[in-house]
C-alpha cells in the first residue's frame, strides 16, 4: 500500500488548513482558535462524538467503524500548540502574531490528523473505534498529562495510542522509529543550603554554606560516575550557583544551586532524585547546616512499546517501503504520559532538508502530508481490519 489516493485528492485542502494554522499560532493551553477549528471540522466530517475541553483546551473525536464487533479502540494523537519564537521564514503565510510561531510543526501534525479523520469518517473501513486526540501544551505545559488526568483513556476505553512527529533531516515522507526508551525524561532540581552567616574574618563563628555547597556540587557528579551503571544514559548538571551575599567579607547565610537531570529510564531517574536528596542532606549534616531540595519531575522518559512499535514500523514500510531505526533523542515529549497509561508507539516522519525544529526559519513540509495521513489510516485499517 503506497500513499492512499484519497490523500492525494485531499492534499490541497489539508495544506490550506495547515497554512491557516501556521498563520495563527497559539501557545501552550491558549489554543482556543485552533481547538475550535478542530472541533468544527470533526463535526463537519461526521464524527460520532466530538468533545472539547479535555485537558483544558484539548479536543477528542470518536469515529466508529462499519462494525465495532472487535471491541478494539485505538487512540491517535496530534499536538496543536506553537512556540514563543519570532518567525523569520518570510513565508506569505508566516505567523501574524509576534513571538508566536509553529516552529515545531504541530500545525502539520494537527492538519494531518484532521485529514486522516476526514478519510476515516468517510470510509469507516475498519472494525472497531478510533479516538482522535488533539492536545494543547506539548511544549512544556503537559497538555497530554492533563488530558490523561481528565480520565480520557477510561472515558473512551482507549486500548492503544499512537503518535507522530515530523523530523527535519530525514527524507520527506520517510519513517523512523525505535522500541523502548526514545525521548528523555527532563527534570530540574533546586537546592538551598542554609548555615549561619557572619564575618568572613571569623569563620569559626559561622556555618559556611559556600564550602558546604561546593562539596555538594562535586559530590553530585558521583551520581553519574559512581552510582549509575556506566552503560546507562544519565546527565546531572549544576547550572546555577548563587550565594545570598554580594560582599567579599561576608560569609553567606544561604546558597542556592540549580540544575537539570536527563535520563532514559525510570530507574536512572529515581536514582538521580534519591541520590540528590541523600547527598545534599548528608553534606549539610556534616557541616551543621540544612539542605532544602526540590526535585521537579518534568516529562517522563517516552517509552515505545515493543509490539506496537513493530506494528507501527510495518505500517510505515507499507507506505514508504522502509522504516529506519531512529536515534535516541535527549529532548522531552509529552506523549510519554499517554504511553505510560496505554501501550502504543511514536514514530518520526521525514520533513526533508529543512531548518531544525524550534528554529525561527523552520517550516513544516506539506509534501509529507500524504505519507503522514496514510500512516494514520494504515494504523487503523491494519490494526482493526474490516470484518
Ligand atoms: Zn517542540
Ligand atoms: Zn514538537
Amino acid at each position: 500500500m503506497p500513499v492512499k489516493n484519497r490523500f492525494a485528492e485531499l492534499h490541497d485542502d489539508i495544506t490550506a488548513w495547515r497554512r491557516d494554522l501556521h498563520e495563527n499560532p497559539e501557545i501552550l493551553f491558549e489554543t482556543h482558535r485552533t481547538s475550535g477549528i478542530v472541533a468544527d471540522k470533526l463535526r463537519a466530517f461526521g464524527c460520532d462524538e466530538v468533545v472539547e475541553g479535555i485537558g483544558r483546551t484539548g479536543v477528542v473525536g470518536v469515529i466508529k467503524g462499519k462494525s465495532t464487533d472487535s471491541g478494539k479502540v485505538v487512540g491517535l494523537r496530534a499536538d496543536m500548540d506553537a512556540l514563543p519564537i519570532n518567525e523569520q521564514t518570510g513565508l506569505d503565510y508566516a505567523s501574524k502574531t509576534p513571538d508566536a510561531m509553529h516552529a515545531c510543526g504541530h500545525d502539520g501534525h494537527t492538519a494531518m490528523l484532521l485529514g486522516a479523520a476526514q478519510y476515516l469518517a468517510e470510509t469507516r473501513n475498519f472494525d472497531g473505534t478510533v479516538v482522535v486526540i488533539f492536545q494543547p501544551a506539548e511544549e512544556g505545559g503537559g497538555g497530554g498529562r492533563e488530558m490523561c488526568e481528565d480520565g480520557m483513556m477510561d472515558r473512551w476505553g482507549i486500548q492503544e495510542v499512537y503518535g507522530m512527529h515530523n523530523w527535519p533531516g530525514m527524507p520527506t515522507g520517510s519513517f523512523g522509529i525505535r522500541p523502548g526508551s526514545f525521548f528523555a525524561a527532563t527534570d530540574q532540581f533546586d537546592i538551598t543550603f542554609e548555615g549561619r552567616g557572619g564575618h568572613a574574618a571569623k569563620p569559626h563563628e559561622t556555618i559556611d554554606t559556600t564550602v558546604m555547597s561546593a562539596q555538594a556540587v562535586l559530590a553530585l557528579q558521583t551520581i553519574t560516575a559512581r552510582n549509575a551503571d556506566p552503560v546507562e544514559q544519565i546527565v546531572v548538571s549544576v547550572t546555577s550557583f548563587e550565594t545570598s551575599s554580594k560582599a567579599f567579607n561576608v560569609i553567606p547565610q544561604k546558597v542556592q544551586i540549580k540544575g537539570t537531570v536527563r535520563t532514559m529510564s525510570s530507574d536512572m531517574r529515581s536514582l538521580a532524585e534519591k541520590r540528590i536528596n541523600e547527598i545534599c542532606a548528608g553534606i549539610a549534616a556534616t557541616f551543621g547546616g540544612t539542605a532544602d531540595v526540590t526535585y521537579h519531575r518534568g516529562y517522563p522518559v517516552m517509552v515505545n512499546h515493543e509490539e506496537q512499535t513493530e506494528f507501527a514500523a510495518d505500517v510505515a514500510r507499507s507506505i514508504s517501503g522502509d522504516c529506519v531505526e531512529a536515534p535516541l533523542v535527549m529532548g522531552g515529549e509529552d506523549f510519554a504520559f499517554m504511553l505510560e497509561e496505554r501501550p502504543g508507539a511514536y514514530i518520526l516522519v521525514g520533513n526533508g532538508d529543512t531548518a531544525a525544529v524550534h528554529h525561527p526559519e523552520y517550516n513544516f513540509n506539506d509534501e509529507a502530508i500524504p505519507a503522514g495521513c496514510s500512516w494514520w489510516a494504515g494504523i487503523v485499517e491494519q490494526r482493526m481490519p474490516a470484518a
